[in-house]
């Protein structure tokens, strides 16, 4: 089997390739979050995959069209989830070449996108290209690929259109759009995201502002505040929420067996910030990062927070918070526990606002077949033993698909300097290169009901 496994320079044409695909969808400035260039950015993703064979739906999203693809035939279905939007490439000025411009510098490839998520959806490209000249010009299996343009913005059309075209998206596992490489060569792959709530508690207790001398007789909304987040968790950050914890669903031998493979304990994060006051080290870390549910206090508003004094008695403030959560908790259920521990604290004057559309958490167990496969595939096309991670510590959509039955793996190419999201987004050459050797083992391995 690995005997047959191409090499980088075996696939040069097909990286090429793919790298000239992906200098193109770097020029075009898909922002979601500004309505630019969507259109036809989808319509010259449709292009490249027709070329390839594929049958592409073009649905109407939110903000910008969905795409659905198909290609291929064989006893496997593989589902490919990527995103053809970018942020922003805000603040401009602190780029070191244009933002739409893909540009080689040491190795690494610059421009909006070259990680999140043009490079991913290029490699594959070019993965799926090489497969395809491997096969006579057919795909030895069914790739379905779901490509939409609003991940950035949330993703607001995803979980009702996944629910609405199951029959289209039914697959025995889901490619994730992301994923990366750590700083020792070793691919990192994670089988879940959490689910994350965004709320904002809200305290009013006057009409206007109040000489802060009334403090004597009228309550404080920022103390009521106060007292509100400091009963949410712990000093170690478990959160003290009742009932909050029932419904965590727990680990399984083979998700805990892939923890304690996880190298390292986040010295490096620690390091990088600066940090202070680090709540885990040595093994909890991961334990905590992949499992454990997390109550953060994003920021405050209220009152003087100016030069020196101003003796105010605030009329109102707010406080913002983020959930992240585990598989087992549903965000409804955790929003109705919140509000019942603050009534029963006294609180039900604090108001409880749910800023936007909550996400469920997902994670698939170590021990499925499309894990096995996507780990197999690491193994043999990086030549290092895959790094796997029960869980992101972030989120994402990936709830959708697995209602679906279809288990997700990320696994992808981006790295840990890769500054996503942020100037000067970037790729390692040598990721790229390697992320088409994994498609190519993936999707053989796949085909060969590996
Ligand atoms: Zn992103």
């Amino acid at each position: 089997m690995t005997s047959s496994l191409p090499t980088p320079a075996d696939l040069s044409t097909h990286i090429g390739r793919g790298l000239s695909d992906l200098r193109d969808l770097v020029a075009l400035q898909s922002v979601s979050a500004q309505g630019r260039m969507l259109p036809e950015t989808a319509a010259f993703v449709t292009r490249l995959l027709e070329a390839e064979g594929f049958t592409v739906r073009s649905y109407p999203g939110e903000v910008a069209p969905v795409l659905v693809a198909e290609a291929g035939e064989g006893p496997a279905t593989l589902l490919i989830y990527n995103h053809y939007d970018v942020q922003p490439e805000d603040p401009a000025e602190l780029w070191e070449s244009p933002p739409f411009t893909l540009t080689e510098r040491d190795g690494r490839l610059y421009g909006r996108g070259a990680s999140d998520d043009k490079g991913e959806f290029a490699a594959r490209l070019a993965a799926v290209r090489a497969v395809r000249e491997r096969h006579g010009g057919r795909l030895p299996l069914r790739v379905r690929w779901l490509i939409e343009g609003e991940e950035e913005v949330g993703s607001p059309s995803l979980e009702r259109f996944v629910a609405e075209h199951a029959q289209e998206l039914r697959a025995d596992g889901c490619w994730w759009e992301f994923g990366s490489i750590d700083p020792d060569g070793r691919p990192v792959l994670s089988l879940g995201l959490k689910g994350v709530m965004c709320v904002e508690l809200r305290c009013r207790v006057a009409a206007s502002d109040l000489h802060s001398s009334l403090g004597a007789v009228i309550d404080n909304p920022l103390y009521r505040l106060a007292r509100a987040v400091a009963s949410l968790r712990d000093d170690g950050g478990r959160v003290t929420i009742p009932g909050f914890h029932d419904d965590v669903r727990e680990p399984s031998a083979a998700d805990l067996a892939a923890l304690a493979r996880i190298p390292g304990d986040g010295q490096a994060v620690r390091e990088t910030y600066g940090v202070t006051r680090p709540l885990a080290t040595g093994p909890a870390y991961h334990g905590r990062l992949n499992l454990a549910p997390v109550v953060n206090v994003n920021g405050w508003g209220g009152g003087y927070g100016g030069e020196g004094s101003k003796t105010v008695l605030p009329a109102h403030g707010f406080v913002k918070l983020d959930f992240r959560l585990v598989p087992g908790q549903d965000p409804a259920r955790v929003l109705g526990l919140l509000r019942a521990h603050l009534d029963a604290q006294g609180l039900t004057d604090v108001e409880l606002v749910e800023l936007e559309a909550h996400q469920k958490p997902a994670r698939v167990e170590a021990g499925h077949p499309f894990v096995r496969a996507c780990v197999a595939a690491a193994r043999e096309a990086h030549g290092a033993e895959p790094v796997v991670q029960p869980s992101s510590g972030g989120s994402g959509p990936m709830y959708p698909f697995q209602a679906l039955g279809v288990a997700c793996v990320a696994a992808g190419i981006g790295n840990v300097g890769g500054r996503v999201h942020a100037p000067n987004e970037n790729i390692v050459r040598d990721h790229f290169e390697k992320g088409v050797v994994f498609g190519v083992a993936l999707l053989e391995g796949l085909s060969r009901g590996e």
